[in-house]
């Protein structure tokens, strides 16, 4: 049975909406045994949305002062999302999640998951309207991101469909994004790095399944993939959001564990049983 906890936490230190005190009290109150913060690391090409170069060590510091002040209720990890393109280090950190927010052509690094209009754009105007050129550029990103940050944890998988809901930009059947994506499913499986079932973009209302989709899951499971689950959370209304769906599917695709973080690194526990 899994504890309630989440990993995947952004507070007012990057683009989330409320500080870490709050989501640690929020935490308590919903009855987490663990909460893991991963604020987005900074990236100098873009700072719209990430920790800055100072804000990173106060972080730190805030973390260890709730880590400490709630120890007894609640077991609070300071981790990071650390973006491929992101030339922080990790090692000050408990855990990393690696994630792909950008994908690169030519010397242009293109946001995948900013606006909806700036991926028809970039589409049109710098992959010749091909949306499956796009996916491969993405998905070969994604396949090298443990290799390129060291990460723990493979930050939301397909996110190039956050605004593909109704199947605009990709046809999520097509033979060329199923095979660009179980491509990246199969270099990153021999890490033995668990992928996140992230709820995120269902509690914003972008996507009626999690990240990766319930088809790449079943290509994750099929390979001996890990999973962990993830709500991605910016406010404290959203953590823990649709855990207890993605168990019961996790379970209907044949996954019997999911990995959690604790003090000794990953541990797995079972699916069955658990309450949300
Ligand atoms: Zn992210
Ligand atoms: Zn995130």
């Amino acid at each position: 049975m899994i504890p309630k906890m989440n990993f995947h936490t952004h507070t007012t230190f990057c683009d989330g909406k409320n500080t870490p005190e709050e989501m640690v009290l929020s935490a308590i109150q919903k009855g987490f045994k663990a909460l893991g913060f991963s604020g987005h690391s900074y990236t100098h090409f873009d700072e719209s949305y990430c920790m800055s170069k100072d804000g990173v060590k106060e972080y730190q510091k805030e973390i260890q002062r709730l880590k400490e002040a709630y120890a007894p209720q609640i077991a609070v990890y300071c981790g990071v999302e650390q973006d491929f393109y992101s030339q922080e280090a990790i090692s000050d950190f408990a855990y990393a999640i690696g994630s792909v927010h950008y994908i690169k052509k030519g010397e242009k690094l293109l946001p995948v998951d900013e606006k909806a209009d700036i991926m028809d754009r970039d589409i049109r105007e710098l992959f010749g309207g091909d949306p499956y050129a796009y996916a491969k550029v993405y998905f070969e990103t994604v396949a090298e991101v443990l290799k390129k940050t060291g990460a723990d944890i493979i930050g939301h998988f397909d996110l190039l469909s956050k605004f593909n809901e109704r199947q605009t930009f990709f046809n999520t059947e097509n033979k060329r994004y199923c095979d660009y994506g179980i491509g990246a499913i199969e270099a990153l499986i021999p890490y033995g790095k668990p992928f996140e079932i992230n709820t995120g973009a269902i509690y914003r209302g972008f996507r009626s399944q999690a990240y990766p989709s319930i088809n790449f899951l079943k290509e994750i499971k099929k390979r001996g993939g890990k999973i962990l689950l993830s709500s991605d959370s910016h406010d404290c209304n959203s953590l823990g959001f649709c855990f207890e769906d993605m168990v019961k599917l996790a379970i209907e695709i044949g996954f019997q564990s999911t990995l959690i973080w604790t003090t000794n690194g990953f541990e797995e526990v079972g699916l069955k049983n658990s309450v949300f």
